[in-house]
């Protein structure tokens, strides 16, 4: 291949950034992603379970609310039943009425029962919905401190070149005839270009025989040799 001496250093850079592209598309989904990702999955279902806990509690009260209703009609109609027990001379009446406010009473009294057993229901179902809502509170704090990770993460990713914007431009850079030649080497070894250190190639970490080495030498500055082993273009002489 021929490539002016100056340029070759380029192609040895497109190789590079191809290489740090593929790893970047293998490690798309980063740790710390992975991780947000699951924060928030948590913090949604704590949420949820935190607002079943929430609603309840809502429904206990209401059921509170209704019994209380309940025994105030209750306590009116005994009120009510023993005015008119005071007024009333008619035996029958009496009885009637003797009978009603017994039953009020003794419903009172169920409604009584009813109202404690709410009232330690509601108890343990409050102290479960601020169970449920801290672990939501730990949960939202985990999600923020897994985006700032994140957002640390891309700021990291960022202070190394998009290899994709690299790319674009090597390729502007170099000649046509040459990217073509480059990429088929590249598809052919998954390498295309690789550093000649004097003794071994960067691509395939090979030692070459003295006679490849002889002829990577002899090779004309403005050609590109390749590695006898692995097919790779070889850049020399890089400082
Ligand atoms: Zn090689």
């Amino acid at each position: 291949m021929k490539l002016e001496q100056s340029k070759q250093k380029l192609l040895l850079d497109l190789a590079t950034a191809l290489r740090l592209k593929d790893a970047k598309l293998a490690t798309k989904e980063s740790p710390e992603q992975v991780a947000l990702d699951k924060a928030i999955a948590e913090q949604t279902r704590l949420r949820d379970a935190a607002a079943a806990a929430q609603m309840a509690v809502d429904d206990m009260e209401s059921e509170i609310l209704r019994i209380q209703a309940d025994e105030r009609k209750l306590r009116l109609r005994k009120k009510d039943g023993q005015d008119a027990l005071g007024a009333e001379t008619d035996e029958d009446r009496r009885r009637d009425l003797t009978h009603d406010i017994y039953t009020s009473k003794s419903r009172i009294a169920d409604l009584m029962s009813e109202l404690q057993e709410a009232h330690n229901e509601v108890h343990a179902l409050r102290n479960n919905r601020d169970l449920s809502q801290s672990r939501v509170k730990d949960a939202e704090r985990k999600v923020t401190e897994a985006r700032d990770a994140v957002a640390a993460a891309t700021v990291r990713a960022g202070e190394v070149e998009d290899p994709s914007v690299l790319i674009a431009r090597l390729e502007e850079e170099l000649p046509a005839d040459v990217i073509a030649e480059f990429r088929e080497q590249r598809i052919e070894n998954g390498i295309g270009a690789a550093l000649f250190n004097g003794r071994s190639c960067g691509g395939c970490a090979m030692v070459l025989p003295a006679n490849g080495i002889a002829e990577i030498r002899n090779t004309p500055a403005n050609e590109v040799p390749h590695c006898p082993e692995c097919g790779s273009y070889l850049i020399r002489d890089i400082s």
